[in-house]
C-alpha cells in the first residue's frame, strides 16, 4: 500500500510531503486509513528531536480512521472498524497489571513496545521510515499499528472531534483520574495548552473547586474557563505561588498538574512550592524527554522533605485504561458533558501541516487537525 505522509527529515526543519509504502500488517498488526490527526506539542518534541526518534520519521499520534486490513491473530478488530489510534495501549488483560485495572502499564503489549520492530514503512528511497512522538505516525493517509494501541468507537463522532480524545484528553482528563481528584479538593494546572485544558477539565468534572489555572498567555487564560477554570493566574504578572496559596487558604493545592510544554526544572520546582505538603504533583507533559529532565524526575522524586507527605505522579498518556475511557469520553462529549468542539482552532489538509505546526508552536492554536 502506498500513501502520502509529512515526514521530518531533518530535526526542527519543515515537513515534507513524500509517497510512503507500507507492507501488509504483520501478525497482530492492523492497517488503518486515517481521516484525521490532530497536531500536539509533543509531535513538535518528535519533530525538533528532543524527545528521542529515528530519521526520517512521521510524527503524529491523535488520530482517527478505518481499519483497511487486519494482520493475523487479531482479537478485537476487524476491516471496517473505526478506531481511535494512540500511543497507549489496552494491554492484554490478562497480567496482573491489567488485572488490577492499570492496562497502561500492561506486561505482555506494553505502551511503545512495537517501537522495537522494523517500522514497516519505507521512503522512494527504501529507507526505513520511523514514527515519531509515538507509534501511530498518523500524519499520513496510512497508519501501520498493533492493534492493541487502538479502540474501536461508534461512527456517530466526526473524527475532527474524536481524534482529540487519543491523546489531549486521556493525558489531561485521564492525569486527573489517575491523580485522584476528590469532590471539594483544589487543583492548579500549569500549562493550558490542550492537555492543560483537558486537566482542567477533568478535575473539574470530579469536583475540584477551586480549579486555578496557571499560564503566561492571557488568551489560554481566558479561554481555560470556558472549560472549568473557576480562577486564572498569568505567572508573568503575579507570584504564582502566593496566588495559588491565597486561593487554598494558604496551604496550596491538592493536586498541581504540570502541563506545559516548556516542563523544566524551575516549573516542576514551582508545582511543589504550590502543591499542600499532603497533596499530589502530577507531571503530565513531557516537555522534551531529555536527560536533564529525567533527572528532574529523580530530583523531584528526592523532594519530599521532612514531614510532608506530597505524593509525585508521571503517569505516561495519563495512566488511563484506554480501552473503557476511550467510548466513555465520547459518551461523555456526545451528553455534552466534555467540550471538544473549543479545543479546534483550526483544520488543515496533510499539505498545509507545516502551518498547522507553526500556528501550534506560537500559542495561537489550542489544536489544529490535520484532515487527510
Ligand atoms: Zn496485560
Ligand atoms: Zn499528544
Amino acid at each position: 500500500m502506498k500513501g502520502r505522509a509529512a515526514v521530518c527529515n531533518t530535526p526542527g526543519k519543515p515537513l515534507e510531503i513524500e509517497e510512503i509504502s507500507f507492507i501488509d500488517p504483520r501478525p497482530g498488526e492492523v492497517l488503518i486509513k486515517v481521516s484525521t490527526t490532530a497536531v500536539c506539542q509533543s509531535d513538535i518534541h518528535g519533530i525538533d528531536g528532543d524527545v528521542p526518534g529515528k530519521l526520517p520519521g512521521v510524527a503524529g499520534h491523535e488520530t482517527v480512521g478505518y481499519v483497511v486490513k487486519a494482520g493475523a491473530g487479531l482479537t478485537r478488530l476487524k476491516e471496517g472498524d473505526y478506531v481511535c489510534c494512540t500511543t497507549s495501549t489496552v494491554g492484554c488483560g490478562f497480567c496482573d497489571e491489567c488485572l488490577a485495572g492499570r492496562r497502561s502499564n500492561c506486561t505482555n503489549h506494553g505502551m511503545m513496545s512495537s517501537m522495537m520492530r522494523e517500522p514497516g514503512r519505507k521512503n522512494s528511497k527504501g529507507e526505513p521510515v520511523s514514527t515519531l512522538a509515538g507509534t501511530v505516525g498518523g500524519f499520513a493517509e496510512y497508519v501501520l499499528i498493533d492493534e492493541s494501541a487502538n479502540v474501536k468507537i461508534s461512527e456517530d463522532i466526526a473524527p475532527e472531534k474524536a481524534c482529540l480524545v487519543s491523546c489531549a484528553v486521556i493525558s489531561g482528563f485521564g492525569s486527573a483520574i489517575t491523580a485522584g481528584v476528590k469532590p471539594f479538593s483544589s487543583a492548579a494546572i500549569i500549562g493550558t495548552g490542550s492537555v492543560g485544558i483537558n486537566a482542567i477539565q477533568g478535575s473539574y468534572f470530579l469536583g475540584a473547586c477551586p480549579v486555578i489555572a496557571v499560564d503566561i498567555l492571557d488568551h489560554r487564560l481566558e479561554a481555560a474557563k470556558q472549560f472549568g477554570a473557576t480562577h486564572t493566574v498569568n505567572s508573568k504578572n503575579v507570584d504564582p505561588i502566593q496566588a495559588v496559596k491565597d486561593l487554598t487558604g494558604g496551604k496550596g493545592a491538592d493536586y498541581v498538574f504540570i502541563t506545559a510544554t516548556t516542563a523544566s526544572n524551575a516549573l516542576n520546582k514551582l508545582a511543589l512550592d504550590m502543591c499542600s505538603p499532603n497533596g499530589t504533583v502530577c507531571k503530565v507533559s513531557l516537555g522534551g524527554m531529555t536527560p536533564e529532565s529525567m533527572k528532574d524526575i529523580e530530583w523531584m522524586r528526592s523532594m519530599q522533605g521532612f514531614g510532608v507527605a506530597r505524593k509525585f505522579i508521571s503517569p505516561m498518556m495519563g495512566g488511563s485504561n484506554i480501552i473503557v475511557d476511550i467510548p466513555n469520553y465520547i459518551r461523555l462529549y456526545q451528553a455534552g458533558r466534555l467540550n471538544l468542539d473549543s479545543l479546534v482552532s483550526a483544520e488543515y489538509p496533510l499539505e498545509d501541516i507545516n502551518t498547522a505546526v507553526a500556528k501550534l508552536r506560537t500559542g495561537e492554536a489550542l489544536r489544529s487537525i490535520i484532515k487527510m
